[in-house]
């Protein structure tokens, strides 16, 4: 699973360098026209333009902000089965980490024989909401 985060993470960060890159230049620019401005020369479109560009950039950056976090919480549900030899009683819970197939689990709650994880699979049923 962590190999499916990691170029995500990659590329979020490469257009977060970028948009802090933007807004350094749009600062600079919007700076250099308030300072055209006390001299005297209105230059109001160089204003508005790199207002915007400032603005376009902090948007940039509060969007990848809240993207990993987005991420976090549609990761695909997996779910694993657990059953038990002796009488094939089945059980469905989370996957827990270090889940595996065939991990003996511990004792059947009917006949006490032995559980162990029969499969592990992704809940695909969320995507319809
Ligand atoms: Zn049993």
């Amino acid at each position: 699973m962590d190999e499916n985060i990691h170029p995500v993470r990659k590329i979020s960060t490469f257009f977060m360098v970028m948009a802090m890159i933007m807004l350094v230049l749009s600062v600079t620019a919007l700076y250099q026209a308030i300072e055209a401005y006390r001299r005297g020369s209105l230059d109001l479109p160089s204003i508005m333009l790199s207002g915007g560009a400032l603005a376009l950039s902090m948007y940039m950056l509060i969007q990848m902000r809240s993207k990993p976090l987005k991420l976090g919480f549609e990761m695909p549900k997996v779910s694993t089965t657990i059953e038990c030899l002796n009488c094939s009683y089945k059980m469905v819970r989370k996957f827990e980490r270090g889940d595996y197939v065939f991990k003996r689990i511990g004792e059947c709650p009917k006949c006490k024989g032995e559980m162990i994880i029969s499969s592990i699979y992704r809940e695909v049923e969320e995507r319809g909401r």
